[in-house]
C-alpha cells in the first residue's frame, strides 16, 4: 500500500512551498487509498520552536490536509537512531572517525589543491588488510557511513526521470556527531524506513541528499522508496519565491480572505496539471493525482490567477455559508454583522468579490455605524434640485406597498420620468445621503437590504 509523508522542519510558519509539497504527498496517498504520514523534523534545536510546530499543524488543518498518522517527532526517536547506529557499527557499514574538523578541512584543501573534489580522505575507513591509526585518547569520534566507492547510485525520479550520481563523488557521510546525536540525513533514512514510506515527494533542494539516503537504506538491507523531487516555486519575477514577493505563510492567505478550497486548487496547479483544467474540486484532484503530470520546470506564483481562482470559489459558495465565514471579518472591522440580512448582502456582492475581505469591506456599507455623509460630499452632490427629487422619492417610498429591489427600481424610474432627468441626477444624491458613498452596488438592491425605515430616516436627516 502507498505510504507518503510530509516532513517539515519546524523553523517558521507553513510556507507556500511546504504547503504544496504537503498537498502533493497528501493527494498522492489519497489517490492510491494509501496513508499520509506527518513527521516533524525538529532535531535542529536552535531553529525549531513549538510555535512553528503549531503553525504547521494550523496551516495543514486550514487546508484540510489531515494526516492519517502522526505527527511523529524526531526528537522523540533518538533512542531508535542510536540503536540503528550501533547496529551499523557492528555490521561494519559505519565506522568511528577520530579526525578533528580542522583535519578534515585540511584534507578538503589538499584535494582541492590537487584539482579533485574536496572530500574526506578515508583515514579511518576500515579496509581488509589496512591498519588504522592509533585511537587518540581524549577525543570523541564521529560515526561515518561507509559509502560504496564504486559504481553509481541512481533512481527514476517521479518528476525528473532518471538521475544518478557516481559513488566516488559521495563522501563517507557523518551520521552521528561526537556527542552521539544523529545527523539530518540519517534521521530521515531511519524514519522513512521505520514508517514504511513508499513514495517520498519533496522539494528538489533535496536531490543531492537522495543518493546518500539510498546508499544508507541499502546498507540497512532495505530497498529505497520511490522519490519525486518537485521544482521550487518562483515569484512573478522569476526569482525564488520569498517574503519579497508578499505573503509566503499559508495562514496569511487565510487572514487575507482566501478560501482554503481555492488555495488547494491553486497550489495543486503549481507544478502539476490535468489537461487544461484550471478549476477542480478536492475530489477531482484526488481522482486525477497519479503523479504522471508533475512538471519538471519551476512553477511561477501568480497572484492574479490566485485571485481569479478565489473569486470563482466565492461565486460558487452558498450565500449563507459566505455570510457565516464573513461575519467575524465584519466584526473585526467595526461592523455589526447582526444588523443586516448578511445572506442577502453576500448575494449582492459575491459576483464582484475576489476575497472574503472584499466581502467584509463591502458589507460595511450595510452594518457599520452610520454617521451621515460628510459635509463635502453632501455639498458636492446634493443641491436644491437633488433635494426636490429626494423629497419626492421619500414621499412615494413611504407609500410603496412592498419594499424590495424591483419595487424600488420601478419607483426610481418613475421619479426620473416625472422630473424628466437621467439616472445620475437621482442615483448619486440618493447614494450619498443614504450610504455616505458616491459609489455602491446597484442602488435598488442596496436600499432594499438597508430597509425602508433606515432609508427614510436617513433621507429625512438632510
Ligand atoms: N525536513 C526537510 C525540509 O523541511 C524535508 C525532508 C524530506 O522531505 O526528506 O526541508
Amino acid at each position: 500500500a502507498v505510504r507518503t509523508r510530509f516532513a517539515p522542519s519546524p523553523t517558521g510558519f507553513l510556507h507556500l512551498g511546504g504547503a504544496r509539497t504537503a498537498l502533493f504527498s497528501w493527494a498522492f496517498a489519497r489517490h492510491h487509498k494509501g496513508t499520509f504520514v506527518l513527521r516533524i523534523e525538529d532535531t535542529d534545536l536552535e531553529r525549531s520552536t513549538p510555535e512553528a510546530v503549531q503553525a504547521i499543524l494550523d496551516g495543514m488543518q486550514w487546508l484540510g490536509l489531515t494526516p492519517d498518522e502522526g505527527p511523529f517527532y524526531q526528537m522523540q526517536r533518538m533512542d531508535r537512531y542510536r540503536e540503528v547506529i550501533a547496529r551499523m557499527l557492528e555490521e561494519g557499514t559505519a565506522y568511528y572517525c577520530y579526525c578533528t574538523p580542522e583535519e578534515v578541512d585540511a584534507m578538503r584543501e589538499r584535494a582541492r589543491a590537487a584539482g579533485l573534489k574536496p572530500r574526506y580522505d578515508g583515514t579511518w575507513r576500515p579496509e581488509p588488510g589496512k591498519t588504522l591509526p592509533p585511537v587518540p585518547a581524549d577525543r570523541r569520534p564521529v560515526v561515518r557511513f561507509r559509502n560504496p566507492q564504486d559504481g553509481v547510485t541512481g533512481w527514476n525520479d517521479l518528476v525528473k526521470g532518471p538521475i544518478s550520481f557516481d559513488n566516488s563523488e559521495l563522501d563517507d557521510l557523518i551520521i552521528a556527531r561526537p556527542d552521539g546525536t544523529p545527523t539530518y540525513n540519517f534521521c530521515v533514512v531511519v524514519d522513512d524506513w521505520d514508517m514504511r514510506i513508499t513514495h517520498v515527494i519533496r522539494g528538489d533542494d533535496h536531490v543531492n541528499n537522495t543518493p546518500r539516503q539510498i546508499n544508507i537504506l541499502r546498507a540497512l538491507g532495505t530497498e529505497p522508496p520511490v522519490y519525486g523531487h518537485v521544482p521550487m516555486i518562483l515569484g512573478p519575477d522569476g526569482e525564488k519565491l520569498s517574503k519579497r514577493h508578499g505573503a509566503v505563510s499559508v495562514m496569511e492567505y487565510d487572514k487575507a480572505g482566501y478560501l482554503p478550497e481555492a488555495m488547494i486548487n491553486y497550489l495543486a496547479r503549481l507544478g502539476w496539471s490535468h489537461g487544461n483544467d484550471e478549476l477542480f474540486t478536492r475530489e477531482q484532484l484526488i481522482e486525477w493525482f497519479d503523479a504522471s503530470n508533475l512538471t519538471k520546470s519551476a512553477a511561477q506564483w501568480d497572484p492574479k490567477k490566485l485571485n481569479w481562482v478565489n473569486a470563482h470559489y466565492i461565486k460558487n459558495t452558498a450565500d449563507a455559508e459566505l455570510a457565516r465565514r464573513v461575519a467575524p471579518r465584519i466584526s473585526a472591522r467595526g461592523g455589526n454583522p447582526e444588523a443586516v440580512d448578511l445572506t442577502a448582502v453576500m448575494a449582492l456582492l459575491k459576483d464582484r468579490a475576489e476575497t472574503l475581505n472584499d466581502l467584509a469591506e463591502g458589507a460595511l456599507l450595510f452594518c457599520a455605524p452610520f454617521t451621515g455623509p460628510d459635509a463635502e460630499l453632501l455639498q458636492a452632490h446634493v443641491d436644491d434640485d437633488a433635494r426636490t427629487l429626494l423629497a419626492d422619492f421619500a414621499a412615494q417610498a413611504r407609500a410603496l406597498p412592498e419594499w424590495n429591489t424591483e419595487a424600488i427600481d420601478a419607483l426610481i424610474k418613475s421619479v426620473l420620468a416625472t422630473h424628466g432627468v437621467k439616472m445620475p441626477k437621482l442615483g448619486i444624491p440618493l447614494r450619498v445621503v443614504v450610504t455616505g458613498r458616491k459609489q455602491t452596488p446597484s442602488i435598488g438592491a442596496v436600499l432594499a437590504i438597508l430597509g425602508r425605515d433606515t432609508v427614510l430616516q436617513r433621507l429625512a436627516a438632510v
